[in-house]
């Protein structure tokens, strides 16, 4: 028996683009805005819809929902996660979706912009999907497939799974999380409710991508306290804190180990804000590598330069501050690799070349890994994200849910 998703799926993407939920940085409440809600209240009453059980919307916005088990076989608990926001700043006013069916290689225009313009040649992935069903914005803003193509993609599992208790799997968790695009979302996560041994976000980009390499991260801040008089009466007691940290920064690499001269798997050291005055200044930076040993390596160099230039102004208080962020996922997974073999073996067995590149970034799933839930992040199909030219194909959103499908199962073996 074959199935044909295409299109409940494109149905669903068209359905929830429309509704508005970007996340917003400069909120305090959780979730960030209220609108993101609206979008959990129509996929709470849809789940409902479909049979699945213990639905609920959290007060801080996280909506949970559990697949039973349609086996008996004792199995891993596995949760399914994608997030509801979209990521602000890139154009305003409603999202206007555009389905160009059976895609045709000609350049795609926007309404809306008519200086945008989506090609094959500026996006190769794009010429590989001639007779596919292309889902864009209208130009003014970004269309929001990320992630609500992964919302799309669990929402189309859910209700196949619950019409099809034959195709055994074991209890399944769906969570659909708020506030991912500004990074604080996934700390709000009740674990306990969540319930998982496992968990995969639906979040990631071309087809065959399984990822679970990430950065570690740090950030460091150096608090320097200089010595304030009078200018006009300043000689020999004046300590210019700005001076000081002029002095730290010409200190550290400027021509490698910044992000504007690495790329692949290389680290870096990156200084990012610096405020203050005179009289007293903090500078910020984040510290990036893919291995811990180096990221500790970056926070000696930056301690050294610091105590360089104590020892050179004793008057002055300079104090580095080292703050662990998120750690590679791969560490963790490494223990238990099945998150990572089973999804390989289900995409090979389909045809599908798996790629795991390194992410140069973090992701929900780096924070829910060292929260002791491993969490590798799996393609939608989503490209050009956190841009009016985002595209996603329908039948590569088909895809994943065949391979979910497929993954669910492979579990339960
Ligand atoms: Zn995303």
């Amino acid at each position: 028996m074959s199935h044909a998703f295409c299109a409940e799926l494109e149905a669903r993407l068209v359905r929830y683009v429309q509704v508005e939920t970007t996340s917003d940085e400069a909120s305090s409440t959780a979730p960030s805005t209220a609108a993101q809600v609206d979008l959990q209240r129509m996929l709470e009453h849809e789940l409902h819809q479909i049979g699945a059980q213990d639905v609920l919307l959290a007060e801080n916005g996280f909506l949970y929902a559990t697949l039973p088990a349609t086996t008996t076989k004792t199995v891993p608990r596995v949760a399914l996660l994608a997030h509801v926001d979209t990521v602000a700043g890139v154009g305003e006013g409603p999202v206007k979706p555009r389905v160009h069916r059976r895609y045709d290689g000609a350049p795609i225009v926007f309404p809306d912009d008519e200086l945008l313009v989506l090609m094959p040649e500026i996006n190769p992935y794009l010429g590989k999907k001639l007779g596919h069903d292309i889902i864009t914005a209208s130009g003014g803003t970004l269309l929001g497939a990320d992630d609500k193509a992964g919302v799309a993609i669990l929402m189309t599992l859910a209700r196949h799974l619950l019409a099809h208790p034959e195709l055994a799997h074991g209890e399944l968790r769906l969570c659909f999380t708020p506030d991912e695009e500004i990074g604080v979302g996934i700390r709000h996560i009740d674990l306990s409710r969540l319930a998982a041994d496992f968990a995969y976000t639906l979040d990631g980009g071309e087809v065959g991508e399984i990822v679970y390499e990430t950065f570690s991260a740090d950030k460091a801040t150096v608090s320097i306290t200089g010595v304030s008089t009078h200018p006009g009466r300043a000689k020999a007691k004046l300590v210019n804190a700005l001076q000081l940290a002029g002095r730290i920064m010409t200190a550290l690499p400027h021509t490698h180990l910044t992000p504007e001269t690495t790329d692949a798997r290389q680290g870096f050291l990156h200084l990012y804000k610096l405020e203050g005055a005179a009289a007293a200044c903090t500078m910020h930076f984040i510290l990036r590598d893919f291995e811990e040993e180096k990221l500790a390596e970056y926070a000696r160099l930056l301690e050294s330069v610091c105590a360089d230039v104590r020892t050179s102004e004793p008057r002055a208080r300079i104090v580095c501050r080292i703050t662990p962020q998120y750690r590679n996922m791969r560490d963790r997974l490494q223990q238990d690799m099945r998150p990572v073999t089973y999804a390989v073996d289900v995409l090979k067995a389909m045809g599908i070349a798996p790629l795991s590149p390194p992410i140069r970034g973090g992701v929900d799933g780096s924070q829910l890994t060292a929260m002791g839930v491993p969490t590798p992040n799996l393609f939608t199909g989503m490209q050009n994200i956190h841009s009016p030219l985002e595209w996603i194909s329908v039948q590569d959103m088909e895809t994943a849910v065949k391979a979910l499908i497929a993954l669910v199962q492979r579990w339960a073996q």
